[in-house]
């Protein structure tokens, strides 16, 4: 294996304008990998620690120079000159330099600039595309359906629905080409629709339309009309998936979500999955990403009953890209559906260790940019490579959501033999 002979990192803006590492990482057959590593709003509380400045002048806190400087000075010295088997050795010695269990000592944001350029770096030094350096046997790629947003609301926009993410999954199509024209059509006649009644246009952190709501059903009804105006069948060739971001809605056993039904502010735990039953019955939803708090699994397990064998019950806060989390939501079928977010766990080695234990346990995997993002689509080889059927980057609009979408085109641009994997995507 090629050694590591430079290693540089700087500071760079994310697509909130926070600041963030990007890593070159130089082999000595001169080739470089690159990375830049995203960030969230609506974290998970047992994801691993992003290490941040926290000095007020600097960014609001948010400067990483205390990441650069860990880079420098500890992780420099160890991994420059010697000579790693593989991306698992590399990433070894980083959890063992860093020596934590949420990678506290050199953040996970650290940690992951350095496992993502280091897998870069290697798949170029070995003539590989990066998609192609995940499992080198592989033979049968397929290109995943976008799980796009095309209403953002939750964290990710003020004045909008409760409900995080409404998004549109393009399941009944041929080629990846028609899926992506179909989610445009889709958001352009969305766009055009809200404009007419004097709704605002303007976009969230992932690029999904933000306008104001009464309740979280009504996006629904918008969606529908907008894929039947568009010329799309819901139900059979669009169906739509939401990510509620529960964990952001919880407070004193209650859920702050506004339904028609309810005078309240907040409702029940019971009632809340009586309103999923009921969303479910009356509109094409085919997904529904952390529908109750992190750490409320006992009605994560109530739900997975309820609907789990027609929805994907999609386990984001609740899993955070975690072994031992996965493994527990297998014992006690919380989920059938595991969000992979690389940045929730730190390296590339463990990210992949996560998603075989979802492909061996007949989960599905999607893989997910966060809601800061960068222009780097390392997700989009991580999906179509390791053969995840779904993948989550935003709207398609907004050029840090656009750029994973775009490198699947390139993909199938690289390998003829690549098929949309369509309805087939869903496993339950
Ligand atoms: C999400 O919750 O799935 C998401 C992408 O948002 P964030 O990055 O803010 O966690
Ligand atoms: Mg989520």
């Amino acid at each position: 294996m090629p050694k590591i002979t430079n290693l540089n990192s700087i500071e760079v803006l994310d697509s909130r304008g926070t600041p963030t590492i990007r890593t070159f990482m130089t082999l000595d057959d001169k080739y470089t990998g690159i990375a830049t590593v995203p960030s969230g709003a609506s974290t998970g509380k047992y994801e691993a620690a992003e290490i941040r400045d926290g000095d007020e002048n600097n960014f609001h806190g948010k400067s990483i120079n205390k990441c650069l400087d860990i880079i420098d000075k500890i992780v420099k010295p160890s991994v420059l000159n010697l000579d790693f088997q593989s991306l698992e050795e590399f990433d070894e010695l980083l959890l063992s330099l860093d020596n934590t269990k949420n990678k506290s000592n050199l953040g996970g944001n650290t940690i992951l600039s350095l496992s993502m350029s280091y897998c870069k770096a290697l798949a170029k030094s070995q003539n590989l595309e990066l998609y192609e350096f995940f499992d080198p046997s592989t033979q049968n790629y397929n290109s995943p359906v976008p799980l796009m947003n095309i209403l953002n609301g939750g964290k990710h926009a003020s004045l909008s629905s409760d409900f995080q993410e409404y998004m549109i999954m393009p399941i009944g199509f041929e080629t990846y080409a028609e899926a992506i024209n179909c989610c445009v059509k889709i958001y352009w006649t969305l766009k055009s629709f809200l404009s007419s009644k004097g709704n605002s246009t303007s976009v969230g952190d992932e690029g999904g339309f933000v306008s104001p709501y009464d309740d979280n059903e009504e996006p629904l009804k918008l969606i529908v009309k907008c894929i039947e105006k568009s010329g799309y069948i819901p139900g059979d060739e669009v169906m739509i998936g939401l990510d509620v971001a529960a964990s952001e809605l919880f407070e004193k056993n209650k859920y702050k979500v506004r339904i028609l039904k309810s005078k309240n502010e907040f409702i029940s735990k019971d009632e809340l999955l009586e309103f999923y039953i009921n969303l479910t019955k009356n509109y094409p939803i085919l997904s529904i990403e952390d529908p109750f708090d992190q750490d409320d699994w006992e009605y994560w397990n109530k739900i997975n009953k309820e609907l789990g064998n027609r929805v994907q019950i999609v386990g984001d806060d609740l899993l955070v890209t975690s072994l031992s989390k996965i493994k527990k939501s297998i014992d006690e079928q919380s989920c059938n559906t595991v969000l992979i977010k690389p940045n929730q766990i730190g390296t590339i080695t463990e990210t992949l260790s996560a998603i075989d234990l979802a492909h061996s346990n007949n989960m599905n995997t999607i893989i997910s940019h966060r809601s800061g993002d960068t222009e780097d689509s390392f997700i989009a080889d991580l999906a179509v490579g390791t053969k995840s059927t779904q993948i989550k980057s935003g709207a398609p609009s907004r050029s840090e959501r656009t750029s994973k979408y775009n490198r699947i085109s390139e993909i199938q641009m690289l390998d003829k033999n690549i098929k949309y994997i369509g309805e087939k995507s869903i496993i339950l």
